[in-house]
């Protein structure tokens, strides 16, 4: 545990065996291939590569010096986006995605389009699926490694996380079925193409996690922790319970941006684990501090604060939406009814229900028309019903 603490790069002792690794990594073309070498599930890694080695799983951005964005591309399950930030001895990572072959593509992108320092640190934002299920990755790359989460997401990961990954494993089956159906009967050889791909990732992420084990973060702390790295400090930082029990997020304020996981991103949010009279003021304190531009869990980067604001407002309006209907008696139904797209304010302000709309494709493959917007904020209806009760 470490408390507002403050932790030192150390010395490169470890940097033969990192070096080792990305000779390997970058001894022949850096695609595909050359992930294959790792002898590390390497039948998985080559399952889940091989036709998609052409393009890369993440589209890197620079956001500011020493600060970059990989916006993850579609896939069956869902990847997060990562967040980099890159110090003068090493390299902090936010985010390991749904599974390692996914974090080995970022390594191997990492070290092809931003830098050749190793990765020293991985944060885990909080503890879905998405977002941590790469860490072996990370560990199996060689060098010396931590994952960093705050106390509540490392519980959960100990407590929730295998459950969970467990019941994702299971749904696949099922997803499969589904999208064989729906190839049987589609209407166009593009839609064809697209479910027989989608069943090619849902068979490459069942065979890269039969063997599956969680790597659980090796530094907790409550409130903050602090890394220095010559003159940079990069600070972690816990500000309340909204997405989930232990969001943190991770600013740099010397580049003035942040990382800040699913509390903030531009999709619509996700509710199930979240605390929804808490978010908008755990958004609100992170709002205080000194960024520009944020490296969202899903979605793209935010430019600036206005998405940031539109979320917040669309949480706080439809709890309180919810909150009075569910004290005059309605149901989950009857709100569904009643709580539209259009009747909420902040989902009509400055462009955000729009915003939602356009970038739905960005974050899940989607063939022909997305599910409409409607669908999400029923989904986070039924969720804030039934989260009333958190603090
Ligand atoms: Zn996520
Ligand atoms: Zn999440």
């Amino acid at each position: 545990m470490h408390d507002r603490s403050h932790h030192h790069f150390p010395s490169h002792h470890h940097l033969q065996s990192r070096r080792d690794f990305f000779r390997i990594l970058i001894g022949g073309p850096l695609a595909g291939a050359s992930i294959l070498e790792l002898a590390w599930h390497r039948a998985a890694w080559a399952r889940a590569l091989a036709p998609a080695a052409a393009a890369p799983l993440f589209e890197i951005e620079k956001v500011a010096d020493g600060v970059y964005f990989a916006q993850s591309r579609p896939q069956a399950e869902i990847n997060c986006n990562a967040a980099i930030f890159v110090n003068p001895s090493g390299v902090l990572v936010v985010d390991t995605h749904s599974k390692p072959s996914a974090a080995a593509w970022l390594i191997a992108q990492i070290k092809k389009e931003i830098t050749s320092k190793p990765v020293r640190y991985v944060v885990n934002s909080h503890f879905h699926w998405d977002h941590i299920q790469g860490n072996q990755a990370y560990r199996s790359s060689g060098g010396k490694i931590d994952f960093i989460a705050s106390q509540p997401t490392s519980q959960l990961m100990s407590d929730l996380a295998q459950r969970r990954f467990q019941a994702t494993l299971d749904e696949v089956p099922k997803q499969i079925d589904q999208m064989r159906i729906r190839a049987g009967k589609s209407s166009s050889a593009a839609e064809k193409a697209f479910c027989e791909e989608q069943v090619r990732q849902m068979q490459a992420y069942q065979s890269e996690m039969k063997n599956f084990t969680l790597e659980l973060p090796t530094i907790t702390f409550e409130k903050s922790y602090v890394i220095k790295d010559g003159a940079e400090e990069l600070h972690l930082e816990f500000h309340g319970r909204a997405h989930t029990a232990g969001d943190v997020v991770v600013f740099c304020p010397a580049k003035r941006a942040i990382a800040t996981g699913d509390m903030i991103h531009g999709a619509i949010p996700y509710m199930a684990d979240g605390f929804p009279r808490s978010w908008p003021k755990t958004i609100d304190s992170v709002a205080g501090l000194g960024f520009d531009k944020i490296c969202p869990g899903h979605g793209p980067v935010h430019q600036n604060r206005q998405l940031m604001i539109s979320m917040r407002n669309y949480i706080e309006e439809l709890t309180e939406k919810v909150e009075a209907g569910k004290k005059a008696g309605k149901s989950i139904a009857d709100l569904e009814k009643t709580i539209t797209v259009a009747s909420l304010k902040s989902m009509q302000s400055n462009g955000y229900s729009q915003f939602l709309r356009d970038n739905a494709f960005k974050h899940s493959p989607q063939f022909g028309p997305a599910k409409s917007l409607q669908t999400g904020v029923n989904a986070n209806i039924a969720d804030v019903y039934n989260s009333l009760e958190k603090p």
